[in-house]
Formats: C-alpha cells, structure tokens, sequence
C-alpha cells in the first residue's frame, strides 16, 4: 500500500510500507545514495556554468560539530562573565541536542520561535519551557509573528548554533533563579531591570567580539585537527572542475590570514589532484581569490577592492581596478565588480554556500548567480526521515482519517463528529517525529509543516547537498531536474479521477 501524501509546499510525496525497513522511495531516475545526493528546486544545467563560486567556512571547511560549537559557546561565555555576567554561567554546558538552525528569537518576550513560511509559530520556547497553545496565544493573539528587524533576529548559521543555546541558558538562568523576579519582558533583580533584548545584545555583542577580536580564530588555528574536516578528494575534485572547462573562485568573509591557516590544512595532503602527482599550494586550484569579503555587503554597494601581501598579511595600498590574476589575493569589492573583472554574466556563475541570506538570497536576488546551498545537518535529517519513517506514514493515516470523518457529510448535517482524539494523535505524532530529530525538531518541519528555513532554501537555492562533494556524483555536462511542484487541486485529484463538466468551456 502507498499514502499519497501532499506536503506544506504542495508537493506530493509518497510514503511507501517498505519505508519501515529503511529503504525509501526515489522519485528521481538517478540512483544516487542520498546522503551523496543533490537536490533539486531549480532545474540547472552544468554544461552551461562557467564559474564555480566557493565560500569558505562551513562549505569548503567544513567544521566538526559539537567540538567547533562547543569552542564558540565557552569563549562567549567567558566574556560575557569578563562583560559582567555571573560566574554562575560559566556552569553551563553546550548540549547539540537542543538547538536548531533558523528559529527566530523574539527580543520582546525572550523567546525562541519555531517558525513557518508566514511567521505562524510553530514551537515556542522561553528557556527551556516550551510553551502550551493557550500560553503562545496570550502572548501571540494570532500566534502569528512579521519578521520584523528591530524586534527579531533570525538565527540563520550554524555559527548561531551556540548562541542560540546559550540565549536559551540565560533566559532560563535569570527567569528561573530566587534572586530575579519575571516580568513580561524581562527579568528584575532590586533596583536593576535586565530587558530579554539587553541579555540577547549583550550575547551578540560577546559572540561578535569572540569572532573578531576574540579568540576563536586563534584556537581553531592552534587546533585544526580538533576543530576542521579534511578530505583527501578535495585538490582532485577541484582539478576537475578545472579540466571540464569552468574557471573556480574562493569568495570568503574570512581574512587572509585565517583563510591561508585553514585552506594549507584542507589541502595538506602529501599529493595533489591525483596520488602521483606532488602536493601544490591551495592558492593554484582557484583562478580567483577574494577574501574579507563582507558578504552580504559584497552583492549590494561593496567595499574597495584591494590586493592582499600574502607575505604579511597586510592590504596593499590603493584601489585595485584590475585585472584579476591566479595566485594573487584580493579583498573585498562587490559582484559588480568583480563579475566585471572575471568577465563573467550572473547565471554563468554557480556559488556554493552555507549561508541562506548572505550567500545564496543575496547572491541569487542581486547577482542574478545560480545558487548550490551546503546543509550538513541533511545526514542526520536523511537519517531521520528513513529511520522515522513510519511516523511519517502514522501521521499521513491520520491525516486521512481525518478526512473520512467528514466523508458523508454535507451542510445538512447537525450533529459534529468529534476529531478531538484524532487531533490528539496527530499532535503526538508530530512530537514524537520532532524529538527524532532533537528537542527543537527538524531544521526543515514540523509535523506536516515546513519551516521558514525550509521556503528560504526553496525559493533561493537551485541545488542543495550535505556536501559541496556531491559534485563528484554527477558529470560535469549533467541536467538536474527539479521534480514538479503540484498545487493541492493537482497533488489530491488523481488523473485517472473522473471529472467532468456541465458547461462545455473553451475547447482547446
Ligand atoms: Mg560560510
């Protein structure tokens, strides 16, 4: 038996009985493992890309987790205690189990908010409380959220991984502990009122120190074992690229000095693009280099372009106005420029990124530039969804007993059917299927519901993949197709369905 299922989104799906056993469904005609797979909401064609575009942190370098957020969440905590926070903080422990990528945090009641497309809450937490219906709507009347700057903040990067549970950390610490009283808006403690917008300024402003001034940089440089995946395919993949005609280019935010640390790590293997071949600084794979590139500034006004002395470090005097050369490093400037200067139109460029806003919304809504967004969380969500996928099944039957509740009944009908304990089920099925994922659920949905993330991905990424290295599975003259995207009177009316008219319309 299979469930036609359809999805937030409006597309169908299919759950098949063998799911339970782990194997899944594949719509595509493709056989690809999904954990190495691309996939698709733009169709693309490789041959026609002439400029593979890299960011570098979290795509290329690929940091491992918890270790890396472990890293950033103490050092935050450390200043913020250096800022003035108690000591009791230093107690706290980064648990990767709590947060997920892309909530949004409310500043004015302090909480954290799982969101969907339209800003509906979907999961709302103050601390580590996560709030009932009735609670969400005292304080959302139409549990219903804009994405309004100057009270919101969206947690979009996996850099915010360890802010979010520390926000997290903090709003439990000062609602819960006798010495602070809670208000609506924050805590108070005597004389001294502490908004939830100050306690999340003053996190951002110690993450932001720890990120630029601080020393995460010169930890992870003193560790890149500890703290860096490296893959030995990586110079032979890039060769590739190379050989199949297309120029590649590195568009970092990072500087100079940290990008060399990390790219001489990444390519520190004792051969070059192929096992026979002697090992080659990383500079030689890329024609273009672009560091401290200020993204999401670079695609709008930009910054100067200057030449980097990759001796020192230091920026060379003056305006660079071109022309570009390989083996040189340049930073800052803007796409207009620099597309400029590589002779490049928009969509002859593919750039791969981890960042939904400033790598791919930007890049793909100012730049014109086909987009490739890299979610490493999509090994545990693929995981997640074979492993769990008979409460997916559950909670597409119950869906469907829901609507045969109401089958044979029409507006004469007095007597309502009670869907209470069928609603019951679906919420506890929805729990269950979100705590699969972790206690905040799954970066992309909700039960049947998708996420502001998930629409953002949709809108704005041709491709995603777990790994930029998914490349090496498909030929460099492959076609990726996006499936359909069915409205609801297409995905729940069958073809075969009979469905006539009594009016003759046009005749086509
Ligand atoms: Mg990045």
């Amino acid at each position: 038996m299979r469930i036609e299922s359809v999805m937030a989104n409006g597309t169908a799906d299919v759950f098949d009985d063998n799911c339970v056993n782990g194997s899944s469904y594949h719509k595509g005609d493709r056989y690809t493992a999904a954990p190495n797979e691309i996939f698709v909401n733009r169709s693309l064609h490789l041959e026609n890309v002439k400029f593979y575009g890299f960011d570098m942190d979290y795509t290329l370098a690929e940091y491992k987790s918890p270790q890396y957020e472990n890293l950033g969440f103490n050092l935050t905590k450390e200043r913020l205690v250096h800022k003035g926070y108690p000591k009791e903080i230093l107690e706290f422990e980064y648990d990767p189990s709590f947060p997920v990528r892309g909530l949004w945090f409310d500043t004015l009641y302090g909480n954290l908010l799982k969101v969907d497309a339209y800003g509906n809450i979907l999961v709302c937490v103050h601390g580590f409380e996560f709030l009932k219906h009735s609670q969400v709507y005292e304080l959302y009347p139409n549990k219903f959220l804009t994405l309004d700057e100057s009270r919101v903040y969206v947690l979009n990067t996996l850099f915010n991984l360890p802010e979010t549970y520390l926000i997290a950390c903090l709003i439990d610490f000062f609602t819960n502990s006798p010495q602070y009283t809670r208000e609506k808006t924050g805590v108070r403690c005597g004389d001294l009122a502490m908004s939830f917008r100050s306690i999340f300024q003053d996190v951002r402003s110690a993450v932001d120190y720890v990120h630029i001034h601080g020393d995460l940089k010169k930890k992870t440089i003193e560790n890149l074992d500890l703290y860096l995946k490296k893959d030995e395919r990586l110079p032979m993949f890039l060769s590739r690229i190379r050989e199949s005609g297309a120029k590649l280019f590195l568009l970092t935010n990072s500087d100079y000095m940290f990008t060399n640390s990390v790219m001489d790590y990444l390519f520190d293997f004792p051969h070059g693009a192929q096992p026979s071949e002697p090992h080659r600084n990383w500079k030689t794979y890329f024609d273009f280099i672009v560091v401290d590139a200020k993204k999401p500034l670079f695609f709008g006004e930009g910054t100067t372009l200057r030449q980097v002395d990759t001796y020192t470090g230091a920026l060379k005097m003056g305006h660079y106005v071109g022309p570009l050369h390989e083996g040189k490093v340049y930073s800052g400037g803007s796409c207009d420029v620099f597309t400029e200067l590589i002779c490049a139109k928009g969509k002859d460029v593919l750039y791969i990124g981890d960042h939904i806003f400033g790598d791919i919304l930007k890049s793909k809504k100012i730049g014109g530039w086909r987009t490739f967004l890299i979610v490493p969380e999509l090994v545990q969500e693929l995981h997640v969804w074979t492993d769990k996928c008979q409460l997916f099944a559950q909670l597409q039957a119950l869906d469907i007993q829901l609507g045969d509740m109401y089958k044979d009944l029409d507006s004469s009908t007095k007597e309502k059917p009670d869907i209470s304990a069928l609603r019951g089920a679906i919420r506890d099925v929805t729990h269950k299927m979100d705590l699969a994922y972790g206690m905040l659920g799954s970066l992309f949905r909700s039960g049947s519901r998708q996420t502001f993330f998930s629409s953002q991905v949709v809108r704005y990424a041709d491709l995603y993949a777990a790994s930029f290295l998914n490349l090496m599975y498909y030929p460099f003259c492959y076609m990726f197709r996006a499936p359909a995207m069915l409205m609801p009177h297409e995905s729940t009316v069958a073809h075969e369905q009979r469905f006539t008219v009594d009016t003759p319309t046009i005749d086509r």
